[in-house]
């Protein structure tokens, strides 16, 4: 989708670091880390907010939560656990568009967050 920034990043026309591609999603470290490590995981396919899912991306949900925990594994976060959310619209914090998988891990985070 033009002027989607995630859509540019899936299209090179916005420079990234990648640590994971396959024809369905994108992974990558997210530009203003907020714990040590901190990807995320989009899909390839333009969604706006989780408001717009359908059973129509059951798999494709899925596969972004797959990916996450085999992330985490690869970045050596699982056993020590780590954080995974989707934020949704303005209470939820959503400043991207463009549905995205936030994976941190690296240290303890709180509960109820803030
Ligand atoms: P959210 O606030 O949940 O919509 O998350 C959007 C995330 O995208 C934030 O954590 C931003 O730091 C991150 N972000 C914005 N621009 C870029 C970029 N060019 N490359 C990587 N991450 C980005
Ligand atoms: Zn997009």
């Amino acid at each position: 989708m033009k002027d989607c920034l995630f859509c540019k990043i899936i299209n090179k026309e916005i420079q990234t670091n990648i640590v994971y591609e396959d024809d369905r999603l994108l992974a990558f470290n997210d530009i203003n880390p907020q714990a040590p490590i901190h990807l995320l995981i989009i899909p390839k396919l333009h969604i706006s907010t989780l408001n717009h899912i359908g059973l129509e991306h059951k798999s494709l949900i899925g596969e972004m939560v797959l990916l996450a925990s085999k992330l985490a594994k690869d970045f050596d976060i699982s056993d020590n656990g780590y954080r995974t959310n989707f934020n949704c619209n303005s209470h939820g914090g959503q400043t991207v568009f463009h549905i995205h998988l936030h994976l941190l891990g690296g240290r303890k985070f709180h509960w109820p967050p803030g």
